[in-house]
């Protein structure tokens, strides 16, 4: 089956030749393990992180390693007793046709009422991310106002939507105007600002009369240090991504007297050190999917060779949605 590896680390911005896709044989299963194919592939921000050899919260990629990630896909032959052929799972198989697991980090999905690949997205790591730091560090109440950068992303997309039901003022941040058209027509923020239309800072004043109570931060940089500009004295900002320098350009934040001034909080988190609470998260957010309550957008991407395109093209928000590569 043919698998996608780190070739070389980046420099700067990510290109095609960071990649290189290679054919492996299938392994013969040993007892306990699974062989799986993959469906589709999730392609998600942090990944730019790992591929970098710098201290963070996770041990970096490995060059000449399959690309990490997470998959869902169906068990195609079974030496574990918990699992069956032609099951749907979760897991993180990374960047590959197929793959073989110990059932350890796998979890059996039910696609009667959820399409396989929502379990990547709004009722999967981004879901729960959005719903993690909304009702945990921000900790909104009623009527309050929450900006969200990103917003017509994967997460951002889920944090709007979880405010508008909890009674909040839902500010998006989304470049261009077709994705501020969408975050509020389709998610039904209460306005969204183009920060590329080059009036962010009035525009932001103007949608936020009442200030800011609480920011869910994707973006950092420019974006943030205007939304800090605006906070209400004990405002909450959830740290959840900073995804304007992750290309290696430092996204400085100059407006840090902002958190003395208005005597703010903020806490960085990572969703995966979280996973006490993921269940109740789920549960909630598939509710809401099965439902109708909760509205998603995907950018799917055909077969394994055109995952470095559509990472590197998300990384540079021409993805508009969650992005996937599909692999059958
Ligand atoms: P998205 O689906 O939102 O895709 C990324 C989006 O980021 C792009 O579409 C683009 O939207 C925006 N973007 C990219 N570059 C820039 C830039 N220079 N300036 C402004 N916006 C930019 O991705 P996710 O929803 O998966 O992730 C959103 C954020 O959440 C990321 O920062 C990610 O690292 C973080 N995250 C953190 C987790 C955690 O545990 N802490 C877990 C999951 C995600 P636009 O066109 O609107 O600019």
């Amino acid at each position: 089956y043919k698998r996608m590896v780190l070739a070389s680390r980046p420099q700067g911005e990510v290109v095609p030749a960071n990649f290189r896709l290679e054919e492996i044989p299938v392994p013969a299963l040993k007892d306990g393990e699974v062989l799986i194919r993959n469906h589709f592939l999730s392609l998600d921000p942090y990944m730019r992180m790992r591929m970098e050899d710098v201290k963070s919260y996770a041990a970096p990629q490995a060059i000449g390693e399959t690309m990490i990630g997470g998959t869902v896909g169906e068990i195609v032959e079974s030496k574990n007793p918990k699992f069956a052929t032609g099951d749907k799972v979760i897991g993180m198989l990374g960047w590959a046709e197929m793959g073989v697991s110990d059932g350890a980090l796998l979890r059996k999905l039910d696609t009667r009422n959820l399409p396989l690949s929502a379990y990547l997205g709004a009722v999967g790591m981004p879901g729960v991310t959005a719903w993690y730091g909304l009702t945990q560090i921000i900790q909104p109440k009623e009527g309050e106002t929450v900006v969200v950068s990103a917003a017509s992303g994967a997460v951002g997309s889920v944090v709007g939507q979880l405010a508008r039901q909890r009674g909040l003022r839902a500010v998006g941040i989304a470049g261009g105007a077709e994705k501020c058209a969408y975050v509020v027509n389709e998610l039904g923020f209460d306005v969204c600002i183009d920060y590329k239309a080059g009036n962010l800072v009035a525009d932001l004043a103007k949608a936020t009369p009442n200030g800011i109570d609480g920011v869910f931060e994707n973006v950092g940089g420019e974006i943030f240090d205007a939304c800090l500009a605006r906070m209400n004295p004990f405002g909450r900002i959830a740290l959840c991504g900073m995804i304007a320098g992750y290309e290696g350009n430092p996204t400085p934040i100059n407006n840090v007297s902002a958190f003395l001034k208005m005597r703010l909080t903020m806490r960085g988190f990572i969703v995966s050190e979280h996973m006490d609470l993921w269940p109740q998260a789920l549960t909630e957010l598939g509710t809401l999917v099965a439902t109708g309550k909760l509205k998603f957008r995907e950018s799917v991407a055909q077969g394994l060779e055109a995952a470095p395109d559509a990472f590197i093209g998300m990384l540079k928000g021409r993805n508009f949605g969650k992005q996937l590569v599909k692999l059958v």
